[in-house]
């Protein structure tokens, strides 16, 4: 058990069974979590696949926890959308991610920018229910004022379920955003309503091909062909493909082969402690 401040974390039961009453409880002690900024980030590498370069980190966030230790993501994500509490949460990670990025390019800003490289960039999920909220260009705007990054150093990755509706809403934030020079990702492209159509519709940068298309990569020559297609016609419509879930060197071969420029995953690397990843920057040894 810890001390005074952190003691609510030892009140309730594991939440996976969780009934009404625990899920109360895991409410209030998310609520505290949220209020003492009691989360952590990792931080997994995005690589260039022609040439194993580190290009970005995506940010995932962990809440660790006195008794049931790092709480995955899946264990709070939803029940934080579900309450909206996510929206402290995610502009905590928002800012948490930018100060960290903008620290390690101040130390690795010189020599990637003698070999010609672009800075480091940081890729921040965010939920739909965050983005609806009607404060989060406003977040968003701040963050970049008090970190000091770069905008298209950050990226924001959405899922389809946000431009789905195609509401004029999303419409002008996606565009205020983008004139802030943030830019956009379609995060687990394959899984929902999948539509091509969302990028030329909207300012998008980035599509984030899901794991489950990579893990049939070298088995399913139909699977092949969709990465492929898909591949060629962002790249058509100047949008960047990131394969997702990357496992084995087949897989990266095979991504690499067909063009695609970016890839994240186990093979590469696991996410990493904020200190394992600023080790990553400072080495920038090819992944
Ligand atoms: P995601 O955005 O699709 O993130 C990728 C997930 O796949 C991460 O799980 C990552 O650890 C895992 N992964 C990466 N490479 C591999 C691989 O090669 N093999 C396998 N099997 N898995 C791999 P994680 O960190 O547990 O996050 C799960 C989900 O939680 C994320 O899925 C995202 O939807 C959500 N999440 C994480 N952080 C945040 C956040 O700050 N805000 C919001 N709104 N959601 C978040
Ligand atoms: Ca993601
Ligand atoms: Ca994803
Ligand atoms: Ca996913």
């Amino acid at each position: 058990a810890k001390a005074s401040g952190k003691r609510q974390w030892c009140q309730y039961q594991p939440a996976l069974q969780a009934g009404l009453a625990e899920r109360h409880e895991l409410n209030e002690s998310l609520d505290s979590a949220i209020s003492e900024s009691a989360f952590t980030l990792y931080y997994q590498p995005i690589v260039d696949l022609a040439g194993g370069g580190l290009v970005a980190f995506e940010a995932l966030v962990r809440w660790p926890h006195a008794r049931r230790g790092m709480v995955p993501p899946e264990e709070f994500i939803a029940l934080a959308e579900e309450s909206g509490q996510i929206v402290p949460l995610g502009a905590w990670v928002l800012e948490h991610a930018a100060a960290e990025t903008t620290r390690w390019q101040r130390t690795s800003l010189a020599p990637r920018a003698v070999r010609g490289r672009a800075p480091l960039h940081v890729s921040v999920n965010v939920s739909a229910r965050q983005f609806r909220d009607a404060g989060f260009v406003d977040v968003v705007r701040e963050i970049i004022d008090t970190s000091g990054i770069q905008p298209d150093s950050l990226i924001l990755e959405l899922t389809e379920s946000i431009l789905m509706r195609r509401d004029d809403r999303v419409r002008a934030d996606m565009a205020t955003l983008s004139d802030l020079g943030v830019r956009i990702a379609i995060d687990d492209f394959g899984t929902g309503y999948s539509s091509l159509s969302y990028l030329r519709e909207f300012p998008i940068s980035l599509l984030k091909i899901d794991k489950s298309f990579i893990d049939g990569l070298g088995v399913s020559q139909q699977q092949y062909a969709l990465v492929e297609g898909i591949t060629r016609i962002a790249d058509t419509l100047g949008v960047q493909v990131i394969a997702e879930g990357i496992e084995t060197t087949a897989q990266r071969d095979l991504l690499a082969a067909m063009g695609c420029p970016l890839g994240q995953g186990y093979l590469f690397a696991q996410p990493l402690t904020v200190e394992q990843a600023g080790a990553l920057v400072r080495e920038d040894a090819a992944l």
